[in-house]
């Protein structure tokens, strides 16, 4: 039974998963201005994971 292309099938398909989202979200994670499209939030406002802007509500991460 061809059990290496199996195998290499799988390596292949699990690859995309593999990157890191928290690596990907680190370019954009702070207290600058939202990075969301149509939102005018300057700067991120509150306490935990949601800005408290008007108007924003975005999440921390959504903030540069
Ligand atoms: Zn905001
Ligand atoms: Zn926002």
């Amino acid at each position: 039974m061809p059990i290496t292309e199996t195998e290499r099938r799988e390596t292949k398909s699990s690859a995309p998963a593999a990157p890191q989202p928290q690596e990907q979200h680190a370019v954009c994670n702070g207290y600058g201005a939202c990075s969301k499209s149509g939102c005018n939030c300057q700067g991120f406002e509150g306490s935990g994971g949601t800005c408290g802007n008007q108007g924003c509500g975005h999440s921390y991460q959504d903030h540069w």
